[in-house]
C-alpha cells in the first residue's frame, strides 16, 4: 500500500512534468520557426503520442518508485551522506552509467529480434515534443530499469538521483521537440556533448546516434551520424537550420 501510494505520487509527478515542459516548448517553438530541425512537417498525431507516454509514465515511476522507495526502507546500498560534493559527483556518475546503459540497450532494441518492441517509438521521424515516453512497455524498461536498479550499487544521494531523472526527462523531451535551440561548441567534436539535432537524426535516419547524454559510444562503435559535427557548425554559424545531408549523401 505504502508503495503504491509512492508510485502514484511520482507518476503525478512525471505527468505534471511531462504537460507543463511539452506546453512551454511548443509556444517557444512556434515563435522561431527558423530553428525547425527537418523541413517536412511534424505530422504525427500528437493525441496517439500523449495517450501513450500516460501509459508509459506509469512504468518510468514504477521503476523510479522501486529505486527509491527500496533505498527509503533501508534495502539497497546505504547511501553516502548529501554534501556539496557528493550532489554533483553522483549526478555525473549517474548520466555517464545511464548514458551506457541506454547506448547499449537501444543498440540491442535495434537489432532483428527486438525491433519489435522499439517500432511503436520510431512510427515518428519527425519527432515531437509528445514523443519522447511514446513508446510500447518493453522498450521503456529498456531505458528505465536503469532506476530501479542503480541504487542497489551505486550508494547514491537520493537528491542526486532525483536531480538525474528530472534532468533526463526534460533533457529528453528537448531532444524530441523538434527544433534546435543548443548547438554550440560543446555539443560536438572534441567535445562529448549532444544537442536536440542528435536524437533527431536517429529518428529521421535510424541507424545513427542511438546514446542519450554524451556521444562518445557512437563515436566509439562508429555509429554517430557521418555529418553530425558539421551540421552543428553549420547551426552554430548562422542560427537557423544549415544545410543538413543525409548520412549517404557526399559532401
Ligand atoms: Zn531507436
Ligand atoms: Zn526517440
Amino acid at each position: 500500500m505504502e508503495f503504491a501510494a509512492f508510485w502514484v505520487v511520482i507518476y503525478l509527478i512525471g505527468a505534471t512534468i511531462m504537460f507543463v515542459v511539452c506546453l512551454g516548448l511548443i509556444q517557444i517553438n512556434q515563435r522561431h520557426p527558423e530553428r525547425k530541425i527537418q523541413k517536412r512537417p511534424q505530422t504525427h498525431d500528437a493525441k496517439e503520442d500523449i495517450l501513450s507516454s500516460l501509459k508509459q509514465i506509469a512504468v518510468t515511476a514504477f521503476c523510479l518508485s522501486v529505486g527509491l522507495f527500496s533505498q527509503w526502507k533501508g534495502w539497497t546500498i546505504a547511501p553516502v551522506d548529501l554534501s556539496w560534493w557528493s550532489f554533483p559527483l553522483f549526478f555525473i556518475v549517474s548520466l555517464v552509467l545511464h548514458d551506457a546503459w541506454f547506448y547499449f540497450g537501444h543498440r540491442l532494441l535495434h537489432t532483428k529480434a527486438l525491433y519489435r518492441f522499439h517500432k511503436p517509438h520510431h512510427m515518428t521521424v519527425t519527432p515531437s515534443v509528445w514523443s519522447n515516453d511514446a513508446g510500447s512497455t518493453v522498450d521503456t524498461l529498456f531505458a528505465h530499469s536503469y532506476y530501479a536498479l542503480v541504487l542497489f550499487v551505486i550508494p547514491m544521494p537520493a537528491l542526486a538521483f532525483i536531480a538525474h531523472r528530472l534532468f533526463d526527462q526534460i533533457s529528453a523531451i528537448i531532444g524530441h521537440s523538434g527544433y534546435e535551440y543548443f548547438a554550440g561548441p560543446t555539443s560536438r567534436k572534441p567535445f562529448p556533448g549532444i544537442c536536440t539535432t542528435y536524437h533527431d537524426q536517429h529518428h529521421s535516419e535510424f541507424v545513427y546516434n542511438y546514446a542519450n547524454y554524451f556521444s562518445w559510444w557512437d563515436r566509439i562503435f562508429g555509429t554517430i551520424h557521418p555529418h553530425y559535427d558539421r551540421i552543428i557548425k553549420g547551426w552554430e554559424d548562422t542560427g537557423a537550420r544549415p544545410h543538413m545531408p543525409k548520412a549517404k549523401e557526399q559532401i
